[in-house]
């Protein structure tokens, strides 16, 4: 049984006040008791996110870290750094770091291999451009970008290891992926994982989608059995947003 995840990614958005603001009207929306959720902002807010969420089950994660554990490389930070400041995830090789920042699928295996050295769960984005989804090369995609990304990790040492299937034409697009063509993705990037790293952790694994999910999608993105959480841009800025994703199943009971 796998327990779903809900992450929010705040990119570049909100001062550490503003994060701080976030939380108080947040939390007291929750109603989901069962499934992970995760906030990930700014680096310079994790220290208040983490003091402002204390005493609620929600975690804190990074957008980002740096596979060496110290050294001179200005502007970076550690796996080691964002646990002692209490991150517990890591959101690693999103599509914009790839797009703006010059991240590959050898840096994202670095950062993947670092994480669980230090005993984050990361949450690894991979996913196509549009061309090649018109190219028909939806597939062939996926399978390198895992295949480079998980290589020598052992399924041994990835037991945290979560996968965000995040199609690049539908992050901050408006442009949703059906909830099938995000299960045919993931039974894909499943086999992979089954290929570089054992059957037992590829049934084990933790898969979201990513990509303009909002209130009105979550339920029928969520109710595919392939599907075990989200990775959240935009729609999580507002805290009335965020918490209408997170309570998908109150409906459910
Ligand atoms: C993201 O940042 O990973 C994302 C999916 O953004 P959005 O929800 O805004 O499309």
């Amino acid at each position: 049984m796998r327990t779903n995840l809900l992450v929010a990614n705040w990119k570049m958005y909100k001062t550490p006040a503003q994060s701080a603001e976030f939380v108080e009207a947040f939390l007291p929306l929750i109603s989901n008791k069962n499934d992970e959720i995760v906030i990930c902002p700014p680096a310079v807010c994790i220290p208040t996110m983490v003091d402002a969420t204390r005493t609620s089950s929600v975690f804190v994660g990074a957008q980002n870290l740096h596979w060496e554990k110290e050294g001179a490389f200005t502007g970076e930070v550690s796996a080691q750094m964002i646990v002692a400041a209490g991150c517990t995830h890591v959101i690693i090789g999103h599509s914009e770091r790839r797009q703006y920042f010059g991240e590959t699928d050898s840096t994202v295996n670095k950062r993947l291999e670092a994480a669980l050295e230090a005993g984050l769960t990361p949450v690894v984005c991979i996913g196509e451009v549009l061309e090649e989804r018109e190219a028909g090369l939806t597939e062939d995609v996926l399978r390198r970008q895992c295949a480079v990304a998980f290589r020598g990790i052992s399924g041994a040492k990835a037991a945290k290891l979560t996968i965000a299937y995040e199609p690049v034409w539908a992050i901050g697009t408006g442009r949703t992926a059906t909830p099938k063509m995000a299960a045919d993705a993931h039974a894909v990037i499943r086999a992979e994982v089954a290929k570089a790293m054992g059957d037992e952790l590829a049934r084990k694994l933790r898969m979201l989608y990513g990509g303009s999910v909002k209130p009105e999608n979550i339920a029928s993105l969520m109710a595919e059995p392939e599907i075990d959480g989200a990775l959240v841009g935009g729609a999580s800025l507002d805290p009335k947003s965020f918490a209408a994703i997170v309570n998908y199943g109150a409906a459910r009971g």
